[in-house]
């Protein structure tokens, strides 16, 4: 079952920047800010009510992310629902045909397992696949 909306990530150039206009202007508050050198990515998150934006800047300009900003400038990178069971899930999609960019989960540092669909099989969409890791 999909539950809600995680987050939406938004590509960005640089950080202070974009929070000008999601922080100053729009009036979201900036929960936590996150440096992910392994991935290349500073990251602002955002709650906006059960669900977050997530910035996303680049640090390196040959990293994927560095590389899809140059080539698509910045704007909406990928949305991300979050599942009961994402095995099952993964099992449900592949039934129906649609490509995975990584069929098998990965997880990160809390315990959130995720994966992400092909865009081509979204209709243009990147979207990512979050198991929250059970209370
Ligand atoms: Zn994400």
């Amino acid at each position: 079952m999909v539950n809600r909306i995680n987050h939406v990530a938004i590509l960005v150039k640089d950080l202070e920047s974009a929070l000008s206009f999601w922080r100053d202007a729009l009036g979201l508050p900036v929960e936590r800010t996150e440096e992910n050198p392994g991935e290349n990515v500073n990251i602002a998150f955002l709650p906006v009510g059960e669900s977050e934006i997530e910035l996303l800047e680049p640090i390196e300009l040959d990293s994927t992310l560095g590389k899809h900003l140059a080539k698509r400038g910045a704007g909406i990178h990928h949305v991300c629902v979050e599942v009961d069971d994402i095995d099952a899930t993964i099992e449900r999609l592949k039934a129906h045909g649609v490509t995975l960019i990584n069929d098998e989960p990965k997880v990160r540092e809390e315990g959130t397992r995720y994966a992400f669909i092909h865009p081509r099989s979204a209709l243009g969409v990147l979207v990512e696949l979050y198991e929250l890791p059970s209370a």
